[in-house]
């Protein structure tokens, strides 16, 4: 019983295209109570938490689609959103060298 392929991977839809995928293809967002949402690639603050595919089709497309309104129901300024995109574009960009 050693087989990976039984093995449970836990998936989650993107907040932005609303696919469902393993959590290792997802960047998460987090968002610590009454505070603004954090990028939190490491699944460290906890909290509630929304995932967005790593790619950079979607991570752009997080602020039109008010990805963190949706998910954490709360309007945040663009400012939040350039942060956390830029953040997360930094993110894939540097894995992938
Ligand atoms: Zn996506």
């Amino acid at each position: 019983m050693t087989s990976t392929a039984t093995r449970h991977i836990p998936r989650r839809t993107c907040v932005v295209c609303r696919q469902v995928r393993p959590k290792p293809e997802l960047l998460r967002i987090a968002r610590l109570q009454g505070g603004e949402p954090t990028f939190d690639p490491r699944a460290r603050y906890g909290g509630r938490g929304t995932y967005v595919c790593a790619n950079e089709n979607c991570i752009t497309l997080l602020h039109k689609r008010k990805g963190l309104d949706r998910a954490f129901r709360r309007a945040f300024p663009a400012v939040v959103y350039q942060k956390i995109i830029q953040e997360m574009l930094d993110y894939v960009a540097t894995k992938d060298h």
